[in-house]
């Protein structure tokens, strides 16, 4: 009898399939490398016939399968538990279509976020989610994740650019949803699937919505002399009735970090916290836009407003922000990033109480993240090696996802549950959710072959922790 590995050879090609223990290493773990698991092998399919055929060969084995993109999740989504085999979905990279008229786009999913708008440039549109990962991370992992980035604020998250997705199912059948003009019959299968963590299927197409370039753009930095008063400035922004494409803070820790880099952009290193505002739209408008950020910050102790006066110095305040969890890698060996959501009126409050646990612990807590949305990112530098740090680093983690859904928040914004927070969902889902959610799952994978161990809790039930027996759920949400 043939192995696994070689039938899967059989349908990839040789050079197509890894499993040797040294190659396995290196898919042991996504971008949260607190959890790991071995995987049986690794494939790499350049068609979706290749990945019918692969999914088909796991189940005749009795194998589960993992869907994998570029492998920058930070919730442990892409491990493979159980030996299962990946399938890495990188080598299908090809932009099929783009619709300018239409405004769409038909990419296979393992098109670089970056790589789509470079190549609908030309014709004056972007694809505009955009994870700060954006020139590493694949549409696959997007959908899977229904990945956000500092403009979601404006634009959305991932499920609003989606029209269309081509699924393999965990039988190995191909299934279309959804539709390129947006109008679905039915229920709204596409939404289902974005965000599903790569546990309804391999998707191998998607038609997505791209938007037109804006004819202007201003980008702005506000210096703040601690993160609670950016915070309010966010909220002023907000409550003056501006929507800005983005609103990012950066901490003084982050700062710091990122000026000892190859990131550095000249952020003042003695700032408590930068802001970052980035103002979109017709031209004529801007400048007014802008003067209404100055009137908020100055209301709210910013010491100064920077604008940028061309794209190489917008693109200096972006690199900031998008490096910054590179530049972590300065200060311990390990980061471990937290993503957490708060109504927005609630981050000063929330963001004090996340900086008492991390000194409570005695850990190098830092922030940088997407205020606008309300959507935390505190991160953890530290040593795994040190096991009393890595039991700090877990009890504080714990810690902040229960202050976020204390104050009306969720546990993830945009990185999703996948291993790392599966254990955290009576947080805020009861068990007739989670049933709910499970006879969904079923419906597209009876059998739980694919990305099994994500998301659904392994122990049981706590009532204690959940939020809605503790009336969490009636808390306003602005
Ligand atoms: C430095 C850094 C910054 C980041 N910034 C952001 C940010 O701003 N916003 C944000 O949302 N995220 C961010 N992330 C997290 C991460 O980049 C996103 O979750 C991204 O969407 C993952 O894409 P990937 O291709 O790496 O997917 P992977 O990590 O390989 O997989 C993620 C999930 O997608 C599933 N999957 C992958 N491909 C498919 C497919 N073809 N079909 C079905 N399921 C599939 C996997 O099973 C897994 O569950 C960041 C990560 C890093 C390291």
């Amino acid at each position: 009898m043939a192995s696994l590995a070689q039938v899967l050879r059989g349908i990839v090609g040789d050079d197509r399939v890894l499993s040797r223990p040294e190659e396995l290493f290196v898919y042991q773990c996504d971008g949260l490398t607190l959890h790991a698991s071995d995987p049986s092998a690794i494939v790499f399919p350049r068609t979706r016939e290749q990945v019918q055929a692969v999914v088909r060969a796991c189940r005749s084995a009795g194998t589960p399968f993992v869907p994998r993109g570029a492998g920058t999740g930070l919730s442990g989504g892409a491990l493979a538990n159980d030996g299962a085999v990946v399938i890495e979905c990188s080598r299908m990279n090809r932009i099929l279509e783009v619709n300018a008229h239409d405004r769409t786009a038909v990419v296979e999913p393992g098109v670089i976020n970056a790589d789509l708008s470079r190549a609908t440039a030309k014709h004056g549109l972007f694809y505009a989610p955009d994870p700060s990962s954006q020139l590493a991370c694949t549409i696959g992992g997007n959908i899977a994740e229904n990945s956000g980035g500092p403009h979601t604020l404006k634009y959305g998250t991932t499920t609003n650019h989606v029209l269309a997705l081509e699924l393999v199912l965990p039988d190995g059948e191909l299934a279309t949803l959804g539709s390129a003009t947006g109008w679905c019959e039915g229920y709204d299968l596409v939404g289902a699937v974005v965000g599903s963590e790569g546990t309804l299927g391999v998707v191998t197409r998607a038609t997505l919505r791209l938007s037109p370039i804006p004819e202007g753009v201003e980008t702005l930095i506000a210096i703040f002399p601690d993160v609670v008063s950016a915070c309010r400035c966010v909220s002023g922004i907000i409550e003056s009735g501006l929507v800005p494409a983005a609103l990012e803070i950066v901490d003084q820790r982050t700062i710091r970090a990122v000026e000892d880099s190859v990131y550095a952009a000249g952020l003042p290193r003695d700032a408590g916290a930068v802001l970052i505002v980035e103002l979109d739209g017709p031209r004529v408008a801007l400048s007014a836009q802008v003067e209404r950020v100055r009137e908020q910050a100055d209301r709210n102790g910013a010491s100064g407003v920077e604008v940028a006066r061309d794209d190489a110095e917008r693109q200096r305040f972006w690199r900031a922000r998008k490096g910054a969890f590179g530049a972590m890698g300065r200060l311990a060996p390990d980061l471990y990033v937290h993503d957490a959501v708060v109504p927005r009126a609630r981050l000063p409050e929330v963001l004090e109480a996340v900086c008492a646990i991390g000194d409570r612990y005695g850990l190098k807590l830092s922030n940088v993240f997407h205020a606008g949305d309300g959507n935390l990112h505190p991160n953890i530098s530290f040593d795994r090696r040190d096991p009393d740090e890595l039991a700090r680093v877990l009890e504080a983690g714990s810690e902040i996802l229960r202050t976020c859904v204390e104050a009306g928040g969720v546990i993830t914004g945009e990185h999703g549950i996948g291993s790392e927070k599966r254990e955290y969902m009576p947080l805020v889902f009861s068990e007739a959710d989670l049933d709910a959610m499970k006879r969904l799952r079923a419906t597209f994978d009876p059998d739980g072959v694919c990305n099994p161990g994500k998301i659904f809790p392994t122990t049981r039930f706590c009532a204690e922790s959940n939020p809605k027996a503790r009336g969490y759920d009636a808390v306003p949400l602005a």
